[in-house]
């Protein structure tokens, strides 16, 4: 039971009354149900891995986004964790290719550039600023981290850093502002200075 309840502890957000309940809930339930917890997370490390281009989790490397010729593999949009591209795809109306940062930096939380993976995107930005108008490579970054603290400081260092190796790339940032649905009324200023730095052309 501590042996379970001590690995637990070491998954992010659990904490030791987390862990006892889950160790607990595993011991209530029924051998199937353990078996098939145990097998999930034996086949995820046995099966899935990082795809080396843009690392997303993947069974084939490269990744299905990466080698799809359909996709527009001169559209790059950056994104913190690799659930975010299943929010983007849902939308349909994104077709560029991906790169995941796995998390944003955060001088608190002891996270620096090295501890993500940007080493990769710039380099798989670098041949842009050498070779810049032969139709391969990367046109465009889309930057697409959340618009907290943490997001907004990883965007702003990835701006300096795409400019710096590829100055002639278009490094976009996603627009923030009212969310659809909802009442002006109930915004933030944040928000609101946003919405309006953001707004567009009918
Ligand atoms: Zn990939």
């Amino acid at each position: 039971m501590s042996r379970l309840i001590d690995e637990l502890r070491k998954l992010p957000g659990v904490g030791t009354k987390s862990a006892q309940r889950l160790a607990f809930h595993v011991l209530r339930g029924t051998d199937a149900d353990a078996r098939a917890l145990a097998d999930a997370l034996l086949e995820l490390r046995a099966k899935l891995r990082l795809c080396s281009v843009c690392n997303n989790v993947t069974d084939v490397d490269p990744c299905t986004y990466c080698t799809n010729p359909v996709r527009d593999q001169h559209l790059l949009c950056v994104v913190e964790e690799p659930t975010n591209i299943a929010t983007i795809e849902k939308t349909h109306s994104y077709n560029g290719v991906y790169h995941v940062l796995h998390g944003t930096l955060s001088p608190i939380g002891g996270v620096g550039p090295e501890q993500l993976r940007i080493a990769n995107l710039l380099s798989r930005l670098a041949p842009v600023a050498a070779d810049s108008d032969d139709g391969e490579g990367i046109r465009e970054v889309i930057v697409a981290t959340s618009p907290t603290t943490e997001g907004e400081a990883t965007a702003a260092y990835l701006a300096v850093e795409i400019r710096r190796i590829a100055p002639s790339l278009r490094v976009t940032r996603i627009a923030t502002g009212v969310p659809a649905g909802s009442d002006i009324e109930y915004a933030d200023e944040v928000t609101m200075t946003r919405a309006l730095e953001g707004r567009r052309e009918f």
